[in-house]
């Protein structure tokens, strides 16, 4: 008979692997399983290959999930701050990028690197590529059938992450095991995706991809899933529609069939520096050309296909109508574009729902019904917004775990 496991962790990814190194260094016997040749990919293709690998001000908005409280004992057990000493302690250098996201200097490998060295000062077992058959319970034991032999444990820790990017290995796993021990999992759908457009809604933009600036973007709704969200980030203008940060974030609570809306000025407005109604009613613009004014406040391309788009261009503000000056500030302030769909897993960062939290325990991330099962990482119906929260909740749902097992 093999040997028993305090734990074995099904996923060496970044949960899997984070989880592992604290429960081994706090003594635990662990074991990871994982089907792919090479671990980890999702850290290395991570932040364009630099990993962001937490956000500074990571906290429970950051997350979606049917259960928004779900989050807060394990961020604040181990926040951002814990994780940054660990990078620290490694020497490894890092950067904030944007609104506290932060990267490696080189290379998300170094990520991955400190993850190993940890499970090796935890005497981490690490066992792949494994095919896993079956989980079942026996006698108070885990039983892990895999193609390399049986595996018992006093716990199993499901740890596979979600269905993006199906190509490097992701898959269903943990989801069907909760199914099997009949836990809820709320329908998977792809997260921080590339929205797709039909081409007659751009028309007017199209000679403007390339271009790229800071929005004020809505979508969802108070009824939807995850409800409404608001985020100021950059948008960018492409052949096939809308792209950048601002769409990816706005995907997450969008709803199929529903509009999107784009506040051109947004961003400019929250620095306190412009207001659509001041600048439309300044008297010193009466002489100038719309897209002259509009230009003072945007990229001068958009400004002009604003203005063809409304038929003011070349005409003087003081002969735009209030009929049509209104026009123009919906369109600019309040622009609705209705997404035809995204673009998949394939193109997804991110996977919402997930294992229903209301069968885990927030403290421990353990299945209350089933003592001994637990559900880390991106398997569970918690996703964080763009920018490092992801991961956060990779370690922090992990070392909530490790204490536990
Ligand atoms: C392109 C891209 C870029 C991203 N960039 C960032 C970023 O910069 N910052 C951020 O916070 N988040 C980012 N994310 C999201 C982040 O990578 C994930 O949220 C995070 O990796 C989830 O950790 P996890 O351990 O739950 O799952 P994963 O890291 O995906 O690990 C799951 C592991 O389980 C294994 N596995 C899967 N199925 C099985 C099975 N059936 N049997 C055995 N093993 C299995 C896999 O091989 C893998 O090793 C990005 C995602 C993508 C796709």
């Amino acid at each position: 008979m093999n040997k028993k496991w305090d734990a074995i962790i099904i996923g060496g990814g970044a949960a899997g692997l984070f989880c592992a190194g604290v429960a081994g260094q706090l003594g635990k016997k662990v074991l990871v399983l994982d089907h792919a040749d090479i671990l980890g990919e999702k850290i290395r293709i991570s932040g364009g290959g630099r990993c962001n690998f937490t956000n500074l001000h990571s906290g429970p908005a950051n997350f979606l999930s049917l259960n928004p409280h779900f989050v807060k004992s394990a961020l604040a057990r181990y926040p951002a701050k814990e994780f940054i000493q660990l990078v620290q302690s490694y020497r490894i250098g890092y950067h904030e990028k944007h609104q506290g996201q932060l990267f490696c200097d080189d290379s998300s490998k170094q990520i991955m690197d400190m993850l190993f060295i940890e499970c090796a000062k935890g005497n981490v077992t690490i066992k792949n590529p494994v095919i896993i058959e079956s989980i079942a319970q026996d006698s108070g034991q885990w039983l892990v059938k895999t193609n390399a032999g049986i595996e018992r444990s006093s716990s199993v820790v499901m740890a596979t992450g979600g269905l993006p990017v199906p190509a490097i290995g992701a898959t269903a796993f943990s989801l069907d095991i909760a199914k099997q021990f009949g836990l809820k999992v709320i329908e998977p759908r792809p997260g921080l995706v590339p929205l797709s457009f039909t081409s007659e809604e751009f028309d007017a933009l199209n000679e403007l991809a390339g271009l790229s600036l800071p929005v004020r973007i809505s979508s969802g709704s108070k009824g939807a899933r995850y409800g409404a969200c608001r985020f100021n980030e950059d948008l960018l203008l492409t052949h096939k529609g809308l792209s950048g940060p601002a769409v990816l974030q706005a995907s997450s609570y969008w709803v199929e069939g529903e509009a999107i809306h784009i506040d051109w000025l947004g961003a400019v407005e929250i620095n306190g520096r412009f207001n659509c109604d001041e600048l439309f009613n300044d008297e010193e613009n009466r002489l100038k050309l719309t897209e002259t004014i509009l230009a003072s406040v945007m990229p001068q391309r958009l400004a002009k296909a604003f203005a063809e788009q409304q038929k003011l261009l070349g005409r003087k503000w003081a002969e735009v109508s209030k009929k049509d000056r209104q026009a123009l500030k919906e369109l600019i302030t309040n622009w609705s574009v209705k997404p035809a769909g995204t673009l998949g897993w394939k193109k997804a960062e991110v996977m919402l729902g997930g294992v229903d939290t209301k069968a885990l325990d927030g403290q421990t991330m353990m299945a209350r019904q089933y003592p001994g099962l637990y559900f880390i990482g991106e398997c569970v119906d918690v996703t964080g917004h763009l920018g490092g929260h992801n991961f956060q909740w990779a370690w922090a749902s992990g070392f909530a775990c490790a204490q536990a097992l």
